[in-house]
């Protein structure tokens, strides 16, 4: 059985993330979304909220599943007997950073290997940061995110708003 682990911050999950999900559950057994947190990175959702909205959209994948990430994500593969970790490429702007990543994890160890997927092109320029971004302005972000993922962003962004005025 083949076992890949998809982590990521998923903040919130877009259809870039999806598409390249859709992908891998058709290469893999077993796709595993690992849910992390980004010390790099401040959150608008919680971890738990986060792989909430995870789950609802990859609730027609039979063969993904959600978990969140504590520790180190090479100690995460090896407990879930994953054979690889997957991460999307979009640009030439991720590439340094994941080819960083990527072999930080193979020296952490040796015999994890990272895979690498492309999106659909219509996806290539989409990130969450993009997506919360137009959200906070009041943009449509339909385009970009399933209903329930946009319902949530709007509803966080509106309650923001009220505290800071
Ligand atoms: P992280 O904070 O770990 O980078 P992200 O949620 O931003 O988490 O991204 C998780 C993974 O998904 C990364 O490999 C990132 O490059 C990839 N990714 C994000 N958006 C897209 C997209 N639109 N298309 C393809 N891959 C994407």
């Amino acid at each position: 059985m083949s076992i890949v682990i998809y982590p990521g911050s998923f903040d919130p999950i877009t259809f870039g993330h999806l598409d390249v999900v859709q992908r891998a559950s058709r290469m893999f057994d077993r796709v595993i979304i690992a849910v992390a947190n980004n010390y790099s990175k401040t959150h608008l959702f919680s971890q738990l909220q986060r792989k909430r909205l995870v789950e609802k959209a990859v609730a027609g994948l039979e063969n993904v599943e959600v978990d969140c990430l504590s520790g180190l994500l090479v100690d995460f593969v090896s407990r879930k007997k994953g054979d690889a970790v997957l991460r999307g490429l979009r640009a030439l702007s991720d590439f340094e950073f994941e080819f960083q990543l990527a072999l930080t994890n193979r020296k952490l160890k040796e015999e994890v290997e990272t895979i690498f997927m492309m999106p659909k092109d219509i996806y290539t320029f989409l990130s969450s940061k993009i997506v919360k971004e137009i959200a906070r302005l009041g943009g449509d972000i339909r385009d970009f995110v399933p209903a329930h993922v946009e319902k949530a962003l709007n509803a966080k962004m509106k309650r923001s708003n009220k505290t800071s005025h």
